[in-house]
């Protein structure tokens, strides 16, 4: 039997700086989670990067901590390369590179989408899934197919979790908006006529945005009813979607992940779909559905385990590298 991988993984695509430890036997060791909170408006990316730098050397003592080991340990480093903002990656790609050259081990750079899908898979329990994986920056469904993970449908503006957030702040509630708006919905009872944007399989939100806001600024509605509106168009254009590309896929388990997959009402449009095609939902554990570490650094394991590894010279990181554009020589 090959002997037990550790692997040491960076998240730092956006307002989360995550430090996760796995084991190439997929066991989680640690999964420790810094989020900056900005004191007004989105996230700015230097202002989150620099956070990150702060808190960096003291989330990876944690880690380390928290998994009970020390650092000579560590067999492989992993780092989230891209989607994401630029400002934050380097952030995160610096540390791991100042690790992986300091420990003498490997380093491996991980598309960030592709570690939200194995996550899934490992947490939830779901071998080959249709995945719907919805953030505060991704809104993308996916499945594997030909040894990619191939994009069915994505949203061709701002993500749906990045839209409930603005309208809740624009409304006046907490941050982060996805559950202020959850919570308001409940009680909302009449549908308020929004835009419904579906183009083939892709989707887009800022048209529903604004006019959302537009209707929350005529003082016309309540806003639990503004609320509830807002999540069902929303959802509904997700359901849309998510359902044809199973349709198409005939896969057997359909997978619920990112932030926004926290949201009871997308469960329950996520289960009737896949009741209804005969698949069986899967909902990714909270604290593995929102940006982390523990997900780049089973990714990394995978990927290294597979021969994969990134030269210090190609560590650069790629604000735009898309899901479908990774090779996934281990499935
Ligand atoms: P992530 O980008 O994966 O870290 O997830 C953060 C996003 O998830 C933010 O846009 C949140 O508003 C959203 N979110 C968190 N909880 C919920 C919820 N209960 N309903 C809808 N969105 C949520
Ligand atoms: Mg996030």
């Amino acid at each position: 039997m090959a002997e037990t991988l550790i692997c040491l993984g960076i998240e730092s695509t956006a307002d989360n700086l995550g430090v996760g430890i796995a084991t190439s036997e997929g066991e989680i060791l640690a999964n420790v989670v810094s989020v900056h909170i900005p004191e007004t408006g989105g996230i700015h990316p230097r202002e989150a990067a620099r956070h990150h730098s702060a808190v960096m050397g003291d989330v990876i003592a944690e880690a380390l901590e928290k998994a009970d080991i020390t650092a000579r340990e560590i067999d492989v480093v992993a780092f989230s390369q891209g989607p994401g903002m630029g400002p934050c990656l380097r952030t995160g790609a610096t540390a791991a590179r100042a690790i992986a050259c300091r420990l003498g081990v490997p380093l491996v750079g991980v598309n960030h989408c592709v570690a939200h899908i194995e996550i899934g898979r490992l947490t939830a329990g779901a071998e080959d899934p249709l995945t719907l994986y919805v953030s505060g920056g991704n809104t993308i469904v996916s499945g594997f197919e030909g040894g990619r993970y191939r994009v069915f449908g994505e949203t061709l503006d701002i993500a749906v979790g990045n839209m409930l957030d603005v309208f809740a702040r624009e409304a006046g509630l907490p941050y982060p908006g996805g559950p202020a708006v959850e919570r308001l919905a409940r009680r909302g009872q009449r549908l308020i006529r929004l835009p419904y944007v579906v183009k083939g399989m892709d989707l887009s939100f800022s048209g529903l945005l604004t006019a959302a806001i537009r209707e929350l600024q005529s003082g016309r509605w309540s806003l639990e009813d503004l609320c509830y509106s807002l999540q069902e168009h929303a959802f509904a254009m997700l359901g849309e979607v998510t359902e044809r590309a199973l349709a198409h896929t005939e896969k057997g388990e359909l997978l619920l992940t990112g932030g926004v997959a926290a949201n009871m009402r997308l469960r329950d449009i996520i289960r009737s779909i896949a009741e209804e095609h005969g698949a069986e939902p899967k909902y990714v554990p909270k604290q593995y559905a929102t940006d982390n570490g523990a997900m780049i650094a089973w990714t990394g394991l995978l990927a290294y385990q597979s021969g994969v590894e990134t030269p210090i010279e190609e560590s650069y990181i790629d604000p735009k590298w898309r899901l479908d554009e990774v090779e996934i020589p281990w499935r």
